[in-house]
């Protein structure tokens, strides 16, 4: 802050703060974070199928002959251990956000675009996206094709 040798402002009204980088507003007197910078548009949201409250999730790594497994009910999601040794380790997001969208929805395809949605939302490029269910879905090509014909979607690739 510019203060004077008294230690008072030179010119009140303007304060000068030392914050984290970022791009910072004042919302009714509190000084707020701007959201991050999100340079793609997200996928339609799908609609719910149900309601379930997000708790503090518990993430256990065991065998699972499915690559994970999520009981809303308890907020637990059972990671199968080979996933550990992923070597795209964007494609583990991929797969926790998929077991989020359950909290939401039924269907796998629903849950794939909120995994995709949250993927892009924390930063990930829709290149990471793609190389994500490409790794996962390699022998599933229904669920391959659906992501794939949302990525040609004109409003998601710019
Ligand atoms: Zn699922």
């Amino acid at each position: 802050m510019h203060t004077d040798a008294h230690g008072n402002f030179k010119n009140p009204g303007w304060f000068l703060f030392n914050l984290p980088a970022g791009t910072w507003y004042l919302n009714q007197g509190c000084i707020v974070k701007a959201d991050k910078f999100q340079p793609y548009e997200l996928f339609p949201y799908p609609a719910a199928d149900h309601y379930f409250e997000v708790g503090e999730t518990k993430l256990i790594c065991a065998r699972n002959p499915n690559k994970a497994t999520i009981t809303p009910v308890e907020n637990k999601i059972v990671l199968d251990e080979k996933l550990s040794k992923i070597e795209y380790q964007p494609a583990l997001h991929f797969v926790i956000g998929h077991e989020f969208g359950h909290y939401r929805c039924l269907c796998e395809h629903k849950c794939d675009l909120i995994s995709a949605n949250l993927m892009l939302a924390n930063g990930f490029n829709p290149s990471q996206i793609k190389l994500s269910f490409e790794h996962l879905f390699i022998n599933n090509m229904e669920r391959l094709n659906f992501l794939q014909s949302h990525f040609g979607s004109k409003n998601f690739l710019r």
